[in-house]
This record gives C-alpha cells, sequence and structure tokens, in this order.
C-alpha cells in the first residue's frame, strides 16, 4: 500500500461523509465498501487508446478499491485498426468509434475529458489542460506515438492537412479518403512508408492493398506507388502474392535499395524527392513520417535518445523514473511490435504489476501473444502471430511459437483468415472499450 500523497480528488468533508457511510454498510448487509479507493491507492492513467483503456478496466478488476482515472482528451476514440477499410471505402467511420461508458458505468472508472499537460514525477503529480492538479501512486502512460515533424523536410503538420498521414484515426482518416474519392480516374496514390520501428509494421501494406482493391472498382486506370525507406516489411512474401494475385501490377513498391527513402516532401505541388533526387509526383499523397513516443512522456522524462521510452521488461515500469509504467507504442518493447493487440496485453501485465506493487507483493510472470491480421482484400486475409516472454531481463520471441500464414493457402483459407480479423476486431475492441461491433469486413 503507497499512501504518501493527498487526495486532492476528496475534501476532508467528503472523507467524513465516506467513512460515515462506509461504517453503516454491514448493518445494510453490502458488499465492503472502499472510500474513492483511497485505502488501495489511485492510479492515473493517461490516454484512453488501446494501452490506456484496457489498463485502466484491468486495474478495477484487479483490484475495485484502487481509484483508477483516465485522462482522455476525445470523448470518442476512432481505433487504427480497420480505419484502412474506411480508406478503402469498406467501412463506415461510425463502425470504428469507441466511447468510454462502459469504462465508467461498469467498472467504476473516472474519465476526465482532458490533456495530461505536464508530469511532475517527484511530486506524483500530473497536471491536466483544465489547469486541474491530480496526484498519483502509481501513473500508467499510453499516449501512443506522435510524428516526428520535418524528419522529411518539408513534413510538418500543416503539410499533413494536404499530405495526410491517417496514421492516427479520425479526421486524418477522412480527409485522405475525401481526397481519394476526388481523385481522378488514371491518378497515382503515392504513399511513402517510414524505416522501422514505427507504428503498426503491416499497416502501410494493408493501407496500399485496400487502396487499390476501391481503385480497382472504381477508377480502373488509377495505380499505388509505394516509396518506402526499407527493403524489408511485414508480411512481405504474403503480400506481395496478394497484390499479384487480387490486383495484378497495380500496386509497385519500391524499396530502399532502389531509391525508395524520401527525404522531401513538397505537399502544395503533392511532390516528393527521393534520396538520390528522384522527383515523383503524386494525385494523392500519404505521407507516413518517422514517428517516436506521445510528447507526453517525453514531458515525464521516460524517454531516450530514439524517443522512445524503454520499460524494464517485466512490469513495463520505466527504466528511468519509479512509479511510472508505460504500455503500448510509446515504449521500446522489441521484438513485439506496435500493435493494438501488443498494447491491450502489455496493459494487463502493468494492471497486475500496480495491484500487486500496490499490496507489496511480487508481480506475476509477464507473457504475451499478438496476432497481426491484414486484409490484402475484402475477403483475402493474413496474418503473423509470436509469442514472447522476458528472457533475461529482456523480451524474447519463443522459438518455434507463431508463425506467418501459410505461403500456398486457398482462396477459400485467406477468405477465412479474413473472417478471422473481423473477430479479432471485435474481441479486442470489447475487451478495450466494452463495444463490439458485429458485421463483416464488408
Ligand atoms: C492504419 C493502421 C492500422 C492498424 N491496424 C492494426 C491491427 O490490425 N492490429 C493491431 O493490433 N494494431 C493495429 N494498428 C496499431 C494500433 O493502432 C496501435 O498499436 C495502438 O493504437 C497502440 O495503442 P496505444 O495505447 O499505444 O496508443 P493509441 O491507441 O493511439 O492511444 C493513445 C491515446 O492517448 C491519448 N493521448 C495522447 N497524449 C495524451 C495526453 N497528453 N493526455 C491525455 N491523453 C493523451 C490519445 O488521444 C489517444 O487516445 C494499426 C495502426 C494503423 C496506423
Amino acid at each position: 500500500m503507497n499512501h504518501r500523497h493527498n487526495r486532492s480528488g476528496l475534501t476532508r468533508r467528503q472523507l467524513i461523509k465516506g467513512i460515515g457511510a462506509a461504517s453503516l454498510l454491514p448493518l445494510m448487509g453490502s458488499a465492503p465498501f472502499a472510500i474513492g479507493g483511497q485505502n488501495a491507492g489511485r492510479v492515473l492513467v493517461v490516454g484512453g487508446g488501446f494501452g490506456g483503456a484496457t489498463a485502466a478496466k484491468y486495474l478495477k478488476r484487479a483490484n475495485p478499491a484502487i481509484e483508477v482515472i483516465l485522462i482522455e482528451p476525445n470523448e470518442t476514440f476512432y481505433t487504427c485498426p480497420f480505419s484502412n477499410l474506411h480508406l478503402g471505402g469498406l467501412r463506415q467511420m461510425d463502425a470504428i468509434a469507441h466511447g468510454y461508458a462502459e469504462l465508467e458505468d461498469r467498472y467504476g472508472v473516472r474519465v476526465i475529458h482532458a490533456t495530461a499537460e505536464d508530469v511532475d514525477a517527484d511530486a506524483h503529480q500530473v497536471t491536466l489542460s483544465t489547469g486541474r492538479k491530480l496526484d498519483y501512486d502509481r501513473l500508467v502512460l499510453s499516449p501512443g506515438i506522435d510524428m516526428r515533424w520535418n524528419a522529411l523536410e518539408g513534413y510538418d503538420e500543416e503539410a499533413a492537412e494536404k499530405a495526410p498521414h491517417a496514421w492516427k484515426a479520425g479526421t486524418q482518416t477522412e480527409l485522405l479518403r475525401s481526397q481519394l474519392e476526388a481523385m481522378d480516374d488514371g491518378g497515382t496514390f503515392v504513399m511513402v512508408a517510414p524505416a522501422n520501428p514505427f507504428r503498426c509494421p503491416p499497416g502501410p501494406y494493408e493501407r496500399a492493398s485496400l487502396v487499390a482493391n476501391y481503385l480497382a472498382q472504381y477508377k480502373p486506370k488509377s495505380k499505388v506507388l509505394i516509396l518506402d525507406a526499407k527493403d524489408n516489411f511485414s508480411k512481405q512474401g504474403l503480400f506481395t502474392a496478394g497484390w499479384e494475385r487480387l490486383y495484378g501490377d497495380r500496386i509497385e513498391w519500391v524499396g530502399l535499395s532502389n531509391d525508395g527513402r524520401v527525404t522531401r516532401v513538397d505537399a502544395d505541388r503533392l511532390e516528393v524527392e527521393t534520396e538520390f533526387g528522384t522527383v515523383h509526383r503524386a494525385d494523392v499523397l500519404n505521407v507516413i513520417p518517422p514517428q517516436k513516443a506521445g510528447w507526453i512522456a517525453e514531458r515525464a522524462g521516460v524517454t531516450d535518445d530514439s524517443g522512445w521510452v524503454p520499460v524494464k521488461a517485466e512490469t513495463f515500469e520505466s527504466r528511468q523514473v519509479a512509479d511510472i509504467y508505460v504500455v503500448g507504442d510509446a515504449t521500446v518493447a522489441a521484438p513485439m511490435p506496435k500493435s493494438g493487440f501488443c498494447a491491450n496485453g502489455q496493459a494487463k501485465v502493468v494492471a497486475a504489476a500496480i495491484a500487486a506493487s500496490l499490496e507489496s507483493r511480487p508481480a506475476p510472470e509477464a507473457y504475451w501473444t499478438n496476432t497481426c491480421y491484414s486484409l490484402v482484400g475484402p475477403e483475402y486475409g493474413i496474418s503473423v502471430a509470436g509469442v514472447y516472454r522476458v528472457q533475461d531481463g529482456v523480451i524474447a520471441e519463443v522459438e518455434g511459437a507463431g508463425g506467418l500464414s501459410p505461403a500456398d493457402a486457398s482462396d477459400a483459407t485467406r477468405a477465412l483468415e479474413a473472417e478471422y480479423a473481423v473477430g479479432w476486431y471485435n474481441a479486442i475492441c470489447q475487451d478495450t472499450w466494452g463495444t463490439p461491433l458485429g458485421g463483416r469486413a464488408t
């Protein structure tokens, strides 16, 4: 139990009222009562995406007496998973939208819609955009990613309004979709793909696939060009076989060794320039720039020179600052990929570790699984799966576990994997926000 700090959320009057109410409870035959969770400690969770929402829920499941406050600016969270389906015209935005009512009503998480502006790790205090200061016993950060603006010359926030990244789902996704819809037949959709590490290693290639699927139906003279800062990508063999099978030569991929690395972006002219000076003109330009941990992580002092957050493998507590736990894309957790599935699993480990540490118990041993599904077409799914555990203090992939979809699968098997992808999406959203969405990818 850690009880060093004032509960700034509770006045002395509320406290006395709470104690009075608690003393009556046994007479009323009710369950044990925890006053605002004060006996078990207060945990603040920053970010209501895959990692943060899961951590908040599983902290309450681990011990309902922990006071859990989730800080997230948006009332609606749009998932990046399945946002490529929206780009391809296969799913509406409201079918990738999730809210926080279930976390509040069913699990007793307190949700504050605000931005965490600052973290004072010594004082164990977070300052919100509203000016309010909240004390914590433990802090969970799951802020996802931020773009490294100007890492590609000319690509900043303003340029992203003309050449969207759509690497955080929401208005950027809608902007890119509207540009694609407005593109004339015969146009070229140019995607700039980053070097590792970045959010969702197979994501760019799923996007190229679903854009090609849309073009094949509605703008058949149009093409997709991927300019890539690396020579290999996730599920490459499966993607390229699928592209050939479904789209012929509609998708062209240019890797690093073939002058695929873009160094300069001119968003006004929809032009990009590569390392060796080749200029490509786009009709729709999708720039996925290099990334780093969400900025609040740096503010909290938990990032290193890489811009990402090193964590202790067993608990995902920051290696640099005590009592701050970080999950999801913001962390250095390779060989685990930066995926929603991994963020969800890491968050469960963090919830168990924090609940244990608040009771001075050792954390349970951690291990994780991950499956990344990708849709090459609405009825053509592929996947890669992995199992991870801690070995000698670092996260390691368990050899022989997991693997790829078979290279020579039939169309029927690919269709089955597309169904698995929908099932996965529904299940993980149910687990994270309590809001399932049924239906097929189409
Ligand atoms: C196109 C695409 C497709 C993808 N497909 C898949 C897939 O099929 N499967 C899969 O597993 N993963 C997929 N991913 C990856 C997945 O989206 C991420 O790995 C996942 O969102 C990471 O979770 P997170 O909690 O780290 O960050 P997020 O889910 O992005 O959540 C971060 C949250 O923190 C909030 N936040 C940030 N800063 C603050 C602050 N200062 N104060 C308060 N709140 C803050 C943000 O508003 C946001 O809600 C995909 C990604 C992309 C881009």
